[in-house]
């Protein structure tokens, strides 16, 4: 019987060729010509309807079955990243990158060529898929976010209906063993926001800060007020990672200076603490600058929000790899991650999962490099394996939304 498992491991090698290719040429953020361009080669010949972004290079493919269904044909979205960071690679491989500077240092050439096999499979399977699958290619997920642009273009309705159920994959260098696939139910990674806090107050001679508002101590003070509200105004329970990474005033050390600016990044593990965090992070600025006859400015740019697996999806989807590859190849996260995605504007939108895999290059994960490091590598052969899942979790749950 062909299975996607079957399929996977015949189409396996060029899989992992066009992986290498997208590996020797990353790009950044939201325009990625030439991997958007490798990506629509690598679809042409199937029988698929292509949009490709207006405001990025973003690739939407539909795939639709052929399985006769009664009623409302169920729509599952897949999703892979393809953005690469600003790093120097120094791993040592044939297909090192070409373009010094870049990197797929995340591993989202990996993704890239697993959402091109799972297209692949299902095409060959298309008999056995009961609904129409959306085949997400995201550029911009390292900064400044391309998962809400392609939304606002019309994702979520790209097969004519609205999409039910939506998947992700994520690679890891390290962590775990190669092949170890992880993940969590509900909070899976945090929603990130940047803070700038401008105190404004007036400068003047350093003999006479009775005439002058100085901003400095001000500052520091807003910078403990912020650690105390943390502490005391949060659960323990649900927590707030709130660090102040820089502090810039002054000139000299004899003038008071006009003004102060703090920069401070925000982490938050549900939307309730991320939404009275900002509010805090505000009145406490304020309040203390005012206390001392000052004002504060305070703007916050929100970040990615909270990723959360839906709890039934989350099962499912770990159930479709425990069945593929064996359930010890699972193991549960104890906690979230503090770093954040921007799958988390589809998982707000419609129910999902996103799990990780290790692709660890490392004889030995504990020495491994992380992702992001100039050293992360990825083990290729972990492509397949995903190709296999996304495409495998699409068919079941796509006959499982019918009721066939
Ligand atoms: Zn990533």
């Amino acid at each position: 019987m062909t299975d996607a498992l079957t399929v996977s491991r015949r189409i396996g090698p060029d899989l992992v060729d066009l992986r290498r290719r997208l590996h020797r040429i990353p790009e950044l953020a939201l325009h990625l010509p030439d991997t958007q361009a490798a990506v629509l080669e690598a679809l042409a010949d199937l029988d698929l309807e292509v949009t490709v972004g207006e405001s990025l290079s973003s690739v939407v493919a539909v795939l639709r079955g052929r399985a006769a269904v009664s009623g409302e044909r169920p729509v599952v979205l897949l999703r892979g990243d393809m953005d690469a960071l600003p790093v120097t690679e120094e791993v040592d491989v044939d297909y090192v990158s070409q373009r010094p500077g870049l990197m797929h240092a995340c591993g989202h050439d990996l993704h890239v060529a697993a959402l091109v096999g799972a297209a692949r499979i299902l095409d060959e399977l298309r008999d056995e898929l009961v609904g129409d699958v959306v085949l997400m290619f995201q550029p911009a997920e390292e900064g400044p976010g391309g998962a809400e642009p392609m939304i606002r273009e019309g994702l979520l309705d790209a097969a004519g209906r609205r999409v039910d159920a939506a998947y992700a994959v994520h690679v890891y260098s390290a962590d775990h063993p190669f092949g170890t696939w992880f993940g969590r139910p509900g909070t899976l990674m945090a929603a990130a926001d940047e803070i700038v806090v401008t105190v404004r107050g007036r400068g003047g001679h350093g003999s006479a800060p009775e005439r002058t508002r100085d901003p400095v101590p001000v500052a520091c003070e807003i910078v403990l007020a912020f650690q105390t509200a943390v502490t005391r105004q949060f659960s323990v329970w649900d927590p707030v990672v709130l660090t102040v990474g820089k502090i810039a005033s002054g000139t000299v050390n004899n003038v008071i200076p006009d003004d102060a600016r703090i920069e401070a990044s925000l982490r938050t593990f549900s939307a309730e603490h991320r939404a009275t965090a900002h509010e805090v992070v505000t009145r406490v600025a304020q309040g203390v600058a005012a206390a001392h006859g000052l004002s504060a400015e305070v703007s916050i740019g929100n970040g990615y929000p909270v990723t959360v697996n839906d709890v039934d999806e989350q099962a499912f989807a770990q159930g479709v790899v425990a069945d593929l590859f064996g359930a010890e190849r699972w193991a549960d996260m104890v906690n979230p991650e503090a770093g954040s995605e921007d799958m988390s504007f589809v998982l707000e939108e419609v129910p999902g999962a996103y799990l990780n895999v290790s692709a660890c290059a490392h004889p030995d994960h504990r020495d491994a490099e992380d992702n992001h490091s100039p050293r992360a590598a990825f083990d290729d052969a972990i492509v397949p394996d995903i190709a296999a899942a996304l495409a495998e979790m699409a068919l079941r749950r796509s006959r499982q939304l019918a009721g066939a």
